[in-house]
């Protein structure tokens, strides 16, 4: 985990709302989204396949295929200025330069065409404004730091020729290159082996130690975030269902969404009282977008649903920053709600 970060949000996301209009008619895939990220910390989004982790990256930057996709609502505040309202050319200096992204998969964000050391280069050509001489040994420097080998040849071959996890490396090289305040990343060791994921999350911790970088971690692996978080927030179905600090959701989870996520991995399927969680293994799927209706969204898979369950949306409730979106919270806690302490 990241050393303590300082309590002003960098990030603060209010009430974001991403719709897609289709000809079947509008969707709503993000349904009222708060959260905040502050300076130097890692906030791991959880949760299975289609459940809205990654929409809320693409939206923070507003890269949302448009159309169909639109931000309906809401506000992305960065350092204080509202994103969604912000100009094009004012996204343009923030995306990689203040804010940047790496993905799952390394190919199809780097260009098969240049070498790695022009793509590294680049950015620092148009936002730090440096000359190629100086973008290339700034390249050179950010392979070494981390940790490709030989860097002053490597920095001119394509990525072709190297593989996955070297891959990954350059995408987290270009990513950081200009010194962002934010990083946000995608599932991005998802497509390599055990060995390289563990050594892509020492990186992360080491350059965010480092350099202060703040880390938005996208993933649905419970154990990359036992290992990087230090505050989780669960998504399903389009909203945010859970917040909390690390230690608060994965040894107390409040959902019984997160409890099932968590009973499904055999190391931190006990809580600290050494009770297992009612789920080992979440039943049905997250249901489509046009199959939610009313009530809570996880009701047809949830071993506690009850009539209240089908009619109404449950409000995120709990206390001292650790909340979750059930009608069974207010008893589990019963120390009223969190009122802000969440963002
Ligand atoms: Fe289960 Fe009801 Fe809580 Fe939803 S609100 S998670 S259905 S108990």
């Amino acid at each position: 985990m990241a050393a303590a970060a300082n309590n002003d949000a960098l990030l603060k996301v209010e009430n974001l709302q991403v719709e897609f209009r289709t000809r079947r008619g509008t969707a709503l895939v993000l349904n009222g989204v708060d959260f905040e990220v502050k300076p130097g910390e890692t906030l791991c989004v959880v949760g299975e396949s289609g459940c809205g982790k990654s929409m809320t990256a693409l939206a923070l930057l507003r890269l949302i295929p448009s159309p169909p996709g639109r931000i309906r609502a809401g506000r992305v505040l960065f350092r204080g200025e509202d994103l969604v309202q912000a100009s094009e050319a004012r996204m343009g200096e923030v995306r990689g330069n203040r804010i940047s992204m790496i993905f799952q998969e390394p190919m199809t964000s780097l260009n098969p065409v240049y070498t790695v050391g022009d793509q590294i280069g680049e950015s620092l050509r148009v936002h730090a404004g440096l000359d190629r001489r100086a973008a290339r040994e700034r390249a050179i420097e950010m392979l070494r730091q981390v940790g490709i080998p030989a860097p002053e040849r490597r920095v001119d071959d394509h990525p072709h020729k190297m593989s996955g996890g070297m891959r990954q490396r350059v995408m987290i090289a270009m990513a950081l290159a200009c010194r962002p305040d934010i990083l946000i990343a995608d599932e991005p060791t998802t497509a390599l082996d055990v060995t390289v994921q563990a050594q892509i999350f020492d990186l992360l911790r080491e350059l965010q130690r480092e350099r202060g970088t703040a880390i938005v971690l996208i993933t649905h692996d419970m154990g990359a975030v036992a290992e990087m978080a230090d505050r989780v927030m669960v998504m399903y179905a389009g909203r945010v269902i859970e917040q909390g600090t690390t230690e608060q959701v994965l040894g107390a989870p409040l959902h019984p969404y997160t409890q099932g996520l968590i009973a499904c991995l055999p190391e931190l399927g006990s809580s600290r009282d050494g009770t297992r969680h009612d789920l080992n293994e979440i039943r049905g799927v997250v249901p489509s977008i046009w199959e939610l209706g009313s009530g809570c969204a996880f009701r047809e898979r949830c071993p506690y649903a009850m009539p209240r369950c089908a009619r109404d949306v449950p409000p995120m409730q709990g206390h001292d920053g650790h909340g979750a979106a059930c009608w069974l919270v207010p008893e589990t806690t019963a120390r009223g709600t969190l009122q802000g302490a969440v963002a």
